[in-house]
């Protein structure tokens, strides 16, 4: 049956009884790819269906037992944090209505939000406009895309701290491998930033990383503007975005306002469901005109029909601004900030329990709300072993990075209710 409020409703109700039925109480299915692989004994395309009901009920109670759970507190691996209930429910109510985001006959109030929410979120950044993506990847490939628009053949130049998106993006776009600049304790070095930028005969595209996937430390921005004057400067705040929200911890990103381009994820902190991707800037977006006949010709858009194929490089896209502005409207920018600050001060106090903790040492105090640390006197093999000991035998995930050759061990702490109580007995699991 077609998806209506009505005949969702009954849906749901399956859907959610089989979650609360099948819930574990772990974060993570033990038993590792083989255990998993062996639950999923169904035939997916059956000759004649089972029904609706019993096909949502089953493989409900199958990816419910087979699957992480972000909001585990022992689940802390990635930037993959628990989706508020709002959003959530937001989000299906995006996929009843299905707007497709390619033109304004298809989405007409799904348009109008989408723009005043972008908007909203440019203005958080000090920026004029902005438009969704399906994440930091994208991002990072559309502000090295509007910089190759307004400047040519461009040499990206970002920090060995980056993330491998950049690198991906310059070869997708034809354009040459970034040049990488050094770093000193996971930021980027200004002073070999200078010199790198100072050997070019060409215009450059600096990316500052504001929150770094594996310890969250954050680019010194505005000293990284000062050294590039004529570079295009996009920041990828993928992370650490989020602390825009927050009037306190705003300032850490001091210095966005003033690149070219910025890319926010707020299914990393922000909790969305992927995807909820944002490239904000004050430059033009000419760059992602495009016309197509049937979806924006010229007499329509003369008359008065907005052209949303100039929003995105992709052509139907879900109206995932509608989860972000149900959410930002019920929290306000208050409510998101206090959230942020939250979970960055349970990371400073995971981080003192490490510090006082006589077989762990910590790499650094944490920036955002990432706690990197390790056994001490641990080989790199054990460091690893341990991460993979937990994550085969269901008792929790934790993430790792390799930060100057050696091993670490990464908690990510996105969740809102978290305590720092709750990671004291992991710390002991660890050490042990
Ligand atoms: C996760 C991440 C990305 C990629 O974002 P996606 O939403 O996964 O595409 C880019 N940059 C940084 C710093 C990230 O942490």
């Amino acid at each position: 049956m077609l998806a209506s409020s009505a005949s969702v409703r009954d849906l749901v109700t399956v859907a959610l009884d089989a979650m609360a039925g099948a819930a574990p109480d772990r974060p993570v299915p033990p038993g590792g790819p083989a255990a998993v692989a062996a639950a999923l004994d169904v035939d997916l395309l059956p000759d004649t269906g089972i029904g609706e009901k019993a096909a949502l009920d089953q493989l409900t109670r199958l990816l419910v037992l087979g699957s992480v759970d972000p909001a585990h507190p022992w689940c802390a691996a990635h930037l993959h944090g628990p989706p508020l209930a709002v959003s959530a429910a937001a989000d299906l109510v995006a996929s009843i209505l299905n707007p497709s985001m390619d033109s304004w006959d298809q989405a007409p109030i799904a348009s109008e939000l989408e723009a005043a929410l972008t908007t909203a979120l440019a203005r958080l950044a000090g920026h004029t406009a902005a438009v969704m993506t399906s994440g930091g990847t994208e991002s990072n490939l559309l502000g090295l895309l509007l910089a190759r628009e307004a400047h040519g053949t461009v040499q990206a130049v970002c920090g060995r701290n980056a993330h491998h998106s950049i690198a991906r993006a310059a070869w997708l776009l034809g354009l040459p491998a970034p040049l990488l600049v050094d770093c000193a304790d996971g930021r980027m070095r200004v002073d070999h930033l200078r010199a790198t930028l100072a050997g070019l005969d060409r215009p450059s595209v600096v990316f500052a990383t504001a929150g770094t996937t594996d310890t969250g430390a954050i680019d010194p921005i505005a000293d990284i503007r000062a050294a590039a004057p004529e570079s295009w400067l996009h920041v990828d705040a993928a992370y650490g975005g989020a602390v825009l929200f927050s009037d306190r911890l705003a300032p850490l990103l001091d210095g966005v306002a003033d690149a070219d381009s910025v890319a926010v994820d707020l299914h990393k902190f922000g909790w969305q469901p992927i995807a909820a991707g944002v490239l904000a800037t004050s430059r033009p977006l000419t760059a992602l005109d495009v016309r197509a006949d049937y979806l924006n010709p010229e007499d329509d858009t003369d008359a008065g029909l907005p052209d949303l194929l100039g929003r995105s490089l992709r052509t139907s896209r879900r109206p995932d601004a509608f989860k972000i502005a149900v959410t930002l409207r019920a929290l306000g920018r208050r409510g998101m900030g206090a959230l942020v600050e939250h979970c960055c001060a349970v990371a400073g106090a995971v981080a003192d329990l490490v510090e006082r903790h006589p077989r762990l040492e910590l790499l650094a105090r944490p920036e955002l709300s990432t706690v990197v640390f390790r056994p001490v006197g641990a080989t790199d093999d054990a460091v690893a072993a341990v991460r993979r000991r937990l994550l085969e035998d269901g008792t929790a995930v934790l993430g790792r990075a390799t930060v100057d050759g050696r091993v670490w061990l990464k908690l990510t702490l996105l969740r809102p209710a978290a305590t720092a109580d709750e990671y004291a007995g992991l710390l002991d699991l660890v050490a042990s």
